[in-house]
């Protein structure tokens, strides 16, 4: 278990005074794990695109160093602009499916309020999703949520994993018949990335992260399927 430090090691999790010492004249050095003896966090060397290929590519690694090592602080902003991707693309479905092209300024309102409609239902879920995979830590792992502070680094854990979803816009703006696959992809990179923040942040095991997604999942197909039959939907 993490020691009290202000940071972490990005390879065993252990506590860190800090990440490198200052020699004076220009000299720094890597502090080192006292735990498991290799450097506390390598990639404050890295160029951020480096460190961000390896977020993509789900190194517990490269997660450990963003989540505690870093200052970020985009999680909300990130959260809003990733919703208003996902109503966008809900939108222009909708549209597809109710053609209508007489300029009347009704529909144009009508038109505006679906799209606010679309943020309203992706917020609900994705409220839902995270609800689920927090009743489901809970009740695994009761010991791991006591604190507020627990509770906050999960969920911005959680917020910022989901960058997967600004792929959504790209996958919309050039749309071609492989476009549902994309869409499938995107979902299941988000999911990967949602279970290895979970795993990162709370030091599960694979199994036990996956379970908490599926549990979410859940929640949120029971919310859509609610939104269906009260007709929110259409
Ligand atoms: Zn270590």
């Amino acid at each position: 278990m993490a020691e009290p430090g202000a940071y972490r090691c990005v390879e065993c999790s252990g506590g860190a005074e800090e990440l490198y010492r200052d020699y004076q004249r220009g000299v720094l050095r890597i502090a080192l794990c006292k735990s498991c003896q290799k450097p506390v966090d390598k990639y404050i060397e890295y160029d951020p695109v480096i460190i961000l290929i390896n977020a993509i590519l789900c190194k517990a690694q490269a997660y450990r160093h963003i989540l505690f090592n870093t200052k970020i602080n985009i999680h909300g902003k990130l959260c809003v602009f990733c919703l208003l991707c996902e109503a966008y693309l809900r939108w222009l479905q909708l549209q597809d499916s109710s053609q209508n092209t007489d300029p009347d300024d009704l529909i144009r309102y009508a038109k505006e309020w679906d799209f606010y409609r679309m943020f309203g239902i992706a917020s609900l879920e994705q409220t839902s999703f995270l609800v689920g995979i927090f009743i489901a830590l809970w009740w695994m792992r009761p010991e791991m949520l006591k604190t507020k502070s627990d509770f906050i680094l999960l969920l911005k854990a959680l917020l910022l994993s989901g960058y997967g979803k600004l792929l959504l816009i790209p996958a919309v703006i050039w749309e071609h018949d492989y476009t549902p696959l994309c869409l499938v992809f995107i979902k299941v990179f988000v999911l990967t990335s949602n279970s290895q923040a979970i795993r990162v942040t709370l030091n599960l095991n694979r199994m036990l992260s996956w379970l908490a997604i599926v549990f979410g999942l859940i929640l949120e197909n029971g919310v859509v399927c609610l939104v269906q039959k009260i007709g929110w939907d259409v």
